[in-house]
Formats: C-alpha cells, structure tokens, sequence
C-alpha cells in the first residue's frame, strides 16, 4: 500500500487520460496522492481532482521556477482561509539556486510569504530546494512551523539530510536512488533514520534509472520502494508499514479512517 507524497497529476499525460491514470494507480495499490500545484493557474485543476477521486489529496503552492504575482499570493491565501477537505499541504514551494536567471529577492519573499501562511493555519510545506540547502535550513529553522514538512526529491549528503531531520522536516524519497551514479544520494538514503522517509515520485518528471526519457507516472513507486528495501536493512515490511505511518503523520489531515480501512 503506497501514498505518493508528491505527484503533478494535474499535468499531461494524466489529466488526457484521466480514468486510465486512475485505473493505474489503484491497480498499483496507491491509497493516496498528493498533488502539489506549481502555480495559481493549477489551483482550480488541482482541488477539482480531489473533488473527483477519493484518493487525491491537494497541496497548494506557488513553485520558486516560475513567475507568480502578488494576485497569485492573495488567491491562495483566499483558499486556504476557506479550509477545503483535501487541502493537506502548502506547495510546492521553495527555493531554486540552479537557475540563477530567476529574481533570487522575489523567490525568497515568495518562499517567505507561503511558509507564514503554512504557520498561520497549521499545514506541512513540500518543499523545493536545489542548490540552496543551506539557505533552506535557515530559513525553516526560522520559520519554525509547527507542522513541518517534506524536503522533496531528495538529493545531497547525509549531514545536509540529517539537519532537516534533526529540524523536524521529512525526507521524499523519489526515482534518484534508482541511479548507481547518485551515490551519495543513495548512501544517504540508506542511514537516515527510517522513521524521517516519506515515497514520492514527482511524476510525470524525475524518470527511473533505465526509463530516461520517457514520462514517469505514480504506479513507478512500487519500484523506488523496492530499490529503498535494497538499499535498507530492516524488512521490507518493516519499512512500508514504517514510512504509510511517517506520511499519515505528517499528513495529519489525510482521510485515516479510509486509508487504515483498507489495510
Ligand atoms: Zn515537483
């Protein structure tokens, strides 16, 4: 049984062919998905999902890569104050230190912005941090929210992980640690402490090692699970019942009942 913490199901290919994808991710065993929204023109997209199937689960954010306006800021708050059921999470949101072209100013008060709502009415944040770990640490440290959050798709050493830990945050484990070249990534993985791991697959992006190239999809988790029971030394079902307890208590507000009914 598996909840992908973070999938952009609101994007192609799964939204052409919506029952399809549905089918697929519950013949996969995918009791719950989160979809965090990149941007303000997803949110209305993103909540009509959760409307639609019982195991779509909504963030709701605006991502460090793209433009967004003050407008942007005000709808989102807008929604939060209003409170919808499946509004679990703030995101995808965070900082980007890759692509040094974006307006570094305008992301950070962005960023700052969207954790003080994520304070202000008790969610977790899916967070986006590439090249700018460092930063990051000090800004959630200052942030200090009360429910903390997943540092998404995962990739640096052990001490960088171990600090976001220490700090309370959750570590998203996606299609990196399929790639033998992604070592430390991987090594990292393996020591953390089993109870700070959360499963993603930030589908359609991030393709498992062997699928470059192609679109990733939700149903690939099985396969970053096994790869994480290989690279692990507890039982494989120590490890699932472990990680679906870390995500439903992170996720305070995923539908429990529905989810344990079915175990
Ligand atoms: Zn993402």
């Amino acid at each position: 049984m598996f909840i992908d913490t973070h999938c952009h199901f609101d994007f192609p290919p799964f939204t052409d062919h919506l029952a399809d994808s549905i089918a697929k991710i519950r013949q996969a065993d995918i009791v719950g998905l989160i979809i965090p929204a990149v941007s303000a023109n997803y949110f209305d997209t993103v909540l009509q999902l959760t409307d639609d199937y019982n195991e779509i689960y909504a963030a709701l954010g605006l991502h460090p890569i793209y433009q967004h306006t003050m407008v942007d800021l005000e709808r989102l708050t807008d929604i939060v104050k209003t409170k919808p059921n499946k509004l679990i999470a703030i995101g995808e949101i965070g900082l980007d230190r890759y692509d040094l072209s974006i307006d570094w100013q305008q992301q950070l008060s962005f960023f700052r912005s969207q954790l003080a709502l994520a304070k202000q009415f008790d969610l977790p944040v899916l967070i986006h941090s590439r090249k700018a770990h460092d930063i990051m640490y000090h800004e959630l440290h200052r942030a200090n929210l009360p429910c903390r959050g997943v540092i998404h798709g995962f990739s640096g050493s052990y001490q960088q992980a171990m600090q976001f830990v220490k700090l309370g945050y959750y570590i998203g484990v996606g299609g990196v640690i399929s790639y033998e070249r992604a070592n430390k990534t991987r090594n990292t993985i393996a020591q953390l402490p089993l109870e700070s791991l959360v499963l993603e697959t930030d589908a359609p992006d991030m393709p498992l090692s062997g699928r470059q190239g192609q679109i990733n999809r939700p149903e690939y988790i099985a396969e970053v699970f096994k790869i994480l029971t290989q690279l692990r030394n507890e039982s494989a079902e120590h490890i699932m019942h472990t990680i679906l307890a870390n995500t439903l208590t992170l996720f305070s507000r995923l539908n429990r009942a529905k989810i344990t009914q079915r175990n």
